[in-house]
């Protein structure tokens, strides 16, 4: 039996000089998540290769005899993946399978473009799914959709999985181990699944639920050895560090007091950095060994600036409570990133200035600025899937996607491009050169060059987001 998986890219990867310092326009890093089936797969089929477009094109002549191929799919890269399922169905034998956080939480779309939709994670029911295939049968047990006779079957939601102990073998994806050396790819580790919060426009908790799942600390720490082994083979990449990169880490505080001490007492000289809640900012404890583990910086999904919006969005948190937290990390010799939503229901225009203000008067070192946007499946998506512009995917990037509430959805895209432009200011960028440490240095150079590359693209949308008005 052969088996392929492929990341379909939002933008296919593409060789340019663009990639050692613009991130997510022609190169990201693969996804953990599609390389740990992949790995759980190998074990029992050994004909089993990955392929992402995010760091290499597709070998259409090894995939095109694949007996299954697997396709896993975030909402911002469904319309390529869609178009790769169908092209697979309609020119090779193979059984095509999707999976993924949007194949999953939108299954009755998803059904349409392959033969089976694995639901939820799939650690459990992948394998049954291929010894199904193999023996000609329909798969049972929870965790699949399908069409029957043009009839949608859902078998049921699969029971999340409780043993995660698996180390993603990088080299099941064509190209990786060459890849390393742009700085714009960096090791990931995925050390839990699962968070007990309930941000109503979260995504990745309504799929892997609030059920808080850990790999055993020896686990963790073995995967991040390897991880940096893997990348340290290319010596000459500028910025060396190591993205933790669960949703909530400090979900189960002993653990993550567990792992932490295993990187100190494992003599693991590397720098980190982890997205985390605000509320670990509280957490003195928690910041001492985050600082002698060698956390440099907490990405912290902040999201909004202003009470009002929190509340709406049923984040437990306030402006103050989110300052006091920052400079409590910067305190412990840290620094922040923040991850934002822009187009919130209680902003207007002006929002995108006042999150520039935010953000250069808190010292935060970087940023991810999203419009808002909604995953199906989601409380906001039920709530909002009148005011959505389209269903086009692929512009679910950071664009303007819907119509907020006191703004035209042009408005709320200039805000964004307005955010950004102020955050990466050339006298920003002069400023980060003469101040900041070397590898703050270097984040904020590679970060302007690719904000600019986001600025372009959200310009492009601006003709169209126009027309609505
Ligand atoms: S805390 Fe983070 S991971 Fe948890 S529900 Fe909220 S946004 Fe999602």
């Amino acid at each position: 039996m052969k088996i392929r998986f492929i990341e379909p890219g939002n933008r296919p990867y593409k060789k340019t000089v663009l990639n050692y310092f613009v991130y997510d326009r022609y190169i990201r890093t693969p996804s953990v998540g599609l390389n740990t089936l992949a790995t759980i797969v190998k074990r029992e089929i050994p004909d089993t290769y990955m392929y992402s477009e995010s760091i290499s094109g597709i070998n259409e002549k090894d995939v095109l005899d694949a007996d299954i191929i697997f396709i896993g799919i975030f909402t911002f890269a469904a319309v390529r993946g869609y178009e790769l399922a169908d092209y697979y169905r309609k020119n090779s034998r193979a059984t095509v399978v999707l999976g993924g956080l949007h194949a999953s939480m939108n299954y009755t779309e998803a059904v349409q473009h392959c033969d089976y939709v694995l639901l939820g994670e799939g650690d459990d029911t992948i394998l049954p799914l291929i010894r199904a295939v193999s023996e000609e049968k329909k798969p049972s047990g929870n965790g699949y959709a399908y069409l029957e006779d043009g009839e949608l079957i859902h078998t049921g939601m699969p029971e999340a999985p409780t043993d995660i102990d698996v180390i993603p073998d990088r080299d099941l994806i064509h190209n990786y181990r060459k890849m390393v050396g742009h700085s714009t790819i960096w090791p990931q580790v995925h050390a839990s699944r699962g968070c007990p919060h309930n941000c109503d426009y979260c995504a990745l908790v309504r799929h892997f639920g609030h059920c808080v799942r850990t790999r055993s600390p020896e686990n963790v720490v073995a995967d991040i050895k390897y991880s940096i082994d893997y990348f340290n083979r290319r010596p000459f990449r500028l910025l060396k560090g190591l993205w933790i990169t669960d949703d909530n880490f400090f979900a189960d505080r002993d653990w993550a007091i567990e792992v932490l001490n295993k990187i100190i007492d494992s003599g693991i000289k590397y720098k980190f950095n982890i997205q985390a809640r605000y509320e670990v900012g509280f957490d003195d404890e928690m910041l001492d060994l985050l600082k002698r583990a060698g956390f440099f910086e907490l990405d912290l999904g902040i999201e909004f600036v202003d009470d009002d919006s929190f509340k709406t969005y049923h984040k437990k948190s306030t402006k103050t409570e989110i300052e006091e937290a920052i400079r409590n990390i910067q305190r412990h010799g840290m620094a922040v990133r923040g991850l934002f939503i822009l187009g919130s229901d209680n902003q207007k225009k002006g929002c995108g200035k006042d999150l520039a203000d935010f953000v250069i008067r808190n010292n935060i070192k970087g940023v991810l600025i999203q419009c808002m946007y909604f995953v199906p499946g989601t409380p906001v998506f039920e709530r909002n899937k009148d005011r959505l512009l389209h269903t086009r995917w692929d512009k679910y990037n950071g664009n303007t996607v819907h119509h907020p509430k006191n703004m035209t959805p042009y408005e709320l895209q200039l805000e964004n491009i307005d955010a950004s432009r102020r955050i990466y200011s050339v006298p920003r960028l002069f400023k980060a050169l003469f101040t900041e440490d070397f590898l703050h240095k270097i984040l904020f150079i590679g970060e302007f060059f690719w904000h600019m590359s986001v600025r372009s693209d959200l310009k492009k949308e601006l003709p169209y987001l126009k027309s609505m008005e």
